[in-house]
C-alpha cells in the first residue's frame, strides 16, 4: 500500500472544517435549552464516529491511533482535528467546551472557544497566567494585574500567595469594584489584566462590568471575569465585550456533585498587550495545545461527561432555585434572629439595582410562562445571624436538612460559615477586605421545595429562643448497614 499523503488527511480535515462550521451554525440559532441539551453532538457525529449513541460517549483512554504515518505528522502538526493524548484533548471534553463556549456566547455574535481544565482554580491559572510572563526584553520591569478583593477565598489565595508573594507580580487590590476610579487609579503601563468576580462568592460583589471591560480596552488590556455564580443562563460577559470567563464547572453548572471541573471561555481576538499573535487569535486553542500541553491541568473525560450531563437543564434550574432563593431570602428578612440578609434579588441591598441591569434568565422572552425579559438573581445568599460568631455557629449546628459543606450549587441545599472555611486561609485582614464577618452564614439553596428549606431554618434558628434541638440515630442503616456503636 502507496503512502496516501498528508494533504490526503489535509484535504479531509479541510471539507469536514466547513460542514462542522455549517452544523454550528445551524446550532447557533436555536434557542438557550436546546443548545444546552444538544451542545455540538450530532447526529451525524453519533452515526458516523459513535455506533449512533444518543449520548455523547466517554472516550476512557489515554490516546488516539492514526491510520498511518501521514495521518500521524498532520495530526500531531495540528493540521487536522485530532485529539491524540488525553492530557492534550479528548472527544468527551471537546463535547463539553463546545457546549459551554455556545452558551457563553449565546445569543450574539461573539465567536467564542473554550478550553476545560480539572478544576475552577487550574481555569483560573489557565486564563491568567498566559499575561504574567516576564517582558523578555526588559526582565526586570515590574508587572502587575488589578483584581477586586471580593473574590474566591482559593483565588484570594493564588493572586496573594502564588502570584504576588511567590513570583513578585504585582496584585493591585481593587477594595470597592462597583468604583470605577478605583480600577482606573491602579492601572499603569506594567497591568496586563483586569479581573473581577461577579456576583462574588460569597459576598455577591457586583461592578459595572460594561464600564469595566471599556476602561480595560482602553488601556489595551484584556478583561477576565469569574462567572460562576451567574452562569450562563443568568449573564454571559463575553457577550458584553469581556475577552475571557472563567467558571468553576463544579459548581452550579454540574450541580449534581459528582467532581471537581474547571473552563476557561475566550472571545478570538482578544484584546492585549502582550502574547503572541496566536495566543489573541484563538486563546483558548492555544492554552490547550501549548502551555496546558506542558503544564498538564487537564480534565477527565468521566468529569466531563457528567457535567455535560447536568448543563442540558441549567436554565430551567437556575430559575426554580433563584426563585426559591428569593422566597427564603424574604422569610429571612424579617426573622428576628436575623441581622441582615444579603442577596442580589432584595431590593434593600445597595447593588439590587446594578445587578438588574445584568441579570436575566435567558431567553425569559420566549417561555410562555413569563413573555417578558425576567431578572434572576441565582441561588447563593448569605445572612447574618445576631448574636456574633457563636450564635452563627450554634444555628448552623441545628440545621437537619441543609448540609453542612464547603460547597456551593449544589441540586441540594449547602451552607458554610466562610471565616471558618472557604475564607479561612486568608486571615482577619483578608476577610476584612471581602466584607466575610465571623457570623455570616453563606446558604447556596438547592432544588427542594422552598417551604421544607424554611421550615429547617426556622428550627434552627429556634436555639436562639434558647430551645434544645432534639436527635436520635439508629443503629441500623435502612440499607442494612450497622453502625459503629452497635459494632463495639
Ligand atoms: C469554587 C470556586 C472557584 C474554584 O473552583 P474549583 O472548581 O473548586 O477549583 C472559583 N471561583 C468561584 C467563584 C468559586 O465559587
Amino acid at each position: 500500500m502507496g503512502s496516501k499523503g498528508i494533504n490526503h488527511y489535509i484535504e479531509a480535515a479541510q471539507r469536514s472544517a466547513i460542514w462542522h462550521k455549517d452544523y454550528l451554525k445551524e446550532m447557533k440559532k436555536c434557542r438557550f435549552d436546546t443548545i444546552a441539551v444538544h451542545g455540538i453532538y450530532s447526529m451525524q457525529e453519533a452515526l458516523d464516529f459513535n455506533q449512533g449513541s444518543i449520548i455523547e460517549p466517554v472516550y476512557m483512554a489515554t490516546s488516539q491511533s492514526y491510520r498511518d504515518s501521514d495521518e500521524m505528522e498532520a495530526a500531531l502538526s495540528y493540521q487536522i482535528p485530532t485529539w491524540c493524548y488525553s492530557r492534550i484533548a479528548n472527544p468527551t471534553i471537546y463535547y463539553l467546551e463546545g457546549v459551554l463556549a455556545m452558551l457563553e456566547s449565546y445569543g450574539s455574535d461573539v465567536d467564542a472557544s473554550c478550553i476545560a481544565t480539572s478544576s475552577g482554580m487550574a481555569a483560573i491559572q489557565t486564563a491568567v497566567d498566559q499575561f504574567l510572563l516576564p517582558d523578555h526584553e526588559n526582565p526586570s520591569k515590574p508587572v502587575n494585574f488589578v483584581a477586586s478583593t471580593q473574590v474566591y477565598g482559593g483565588t484570594f489565595q493564588q493572586f496573594a500567595v502564588r502570584k504576588h508573594q511567590e513570583r513578585g507580580i504585582e496584585w493591585r487590590k481593587v477594595i470597592n469594584s462597583d468604583d470605577l476610579k478605583e480600577w482606573e487609579s491602579l492601572i499603569d503601563d506594567n497591568t496586563r489584566f483586569l479581573y473581577g468576580e461577579m456576583p462574588s462568592n460569597p459576598g455577591q460583589a457586583f461592578f459595572d462590568l460594561k464600564k469595566v471591560i471599556e476602561l480595560g480596552h482602553k488601556h489595551g488590556i484584556p478583561v477576565i471575569v469569574d462567572s460562576t455564580v451567574a452562569t450562563p443562563a443568568l449573564m454571559r460577559p463575553l457577550c458584553l465585550g469581556a475577552d475571557i470567563v472563567v467558571q468553576s464547572v463544579t459548581k452550579t453548572l454540574a450541580t449534581s456533585g459528582f467532581g471537581i471541573v474547571g473552563a476557561v471561555i475566550a472571545r478570538k481576538n482578544i484584546v492585549s498587550k502582550v502574547g503572541s499573535p496566536e495566543m489573541k487569535a484563538d486563546f483558548c486553542m492555544y492554552a490547550k495545545t501549548l502551555p496546558n500541553r506542558d503544564n498538564g491541568p487537564n480534565l477527565s473525560p468521566m468529569n466531563a461527561i457528567m457535567a455535560i450531563n447536568d448543563i442540558r437543564t441549567l436554565r430551567s434550574r437556575v430559575d426554580m432555585q433563584s426563585r426559591s432563593t428569593m422566597t427564603i431570602a424574604k422569610y429571612l428578612s424579617s426573622h428576628k434572629h436575623i441581622e441582615q440578609v444579603d442577596y442580589l434579588g432584595l431590593e434593600s441591598h445597595p447593588l439590587h439595582q446594578l445587578a438588574s441591569e445584568y441579570l436575566w434568565l435567558a431567553d425569559s422572552e420566549h417561555d410562555e410562562q413569563y413573555g417578558k425579559k425576567v431578572n434572576r438573581y441565582g441561588h447563593l445568599m448569605s445572612f447574618h445571624v445576631k448574636g456574633g460568631a457563636q450564635a452563627a455557629r450554634d444555628v448552623f449546628d441545628g440545621l437537619q436538612r441543609i448540609w453542612r459543606a464547603t460547597d456551593l450549587g449544589r441540586i441540594k441545599s449547602v451552607a458554610t460559615i466562610p471565616s471558618i472555611s472557604t475564607h479561612s486561609q486568608q486571615g482577619e485582614e483578608g476577610r476584612k477586605l471581602a466584607g466575610i464577618p465571623a457570623n455570616l452564614i453563606r446558604l447556596c439553596v438547592g432544588a427542594e421545595h422552598p417551604d421544607d428549606i424554611i421550615a429547617d431554618l426556622e428550627q434552627a434558628l429556634s436555639v436562639l429562643d434558647g430551645k434544645t434541638i432534639k436527635s436520635s440515630a439508629p443503629e441500623y442503616s435502612a440499607g442494612g448497614a450497622s453502625s459503629a456503636t452497635l459494632r463495639r
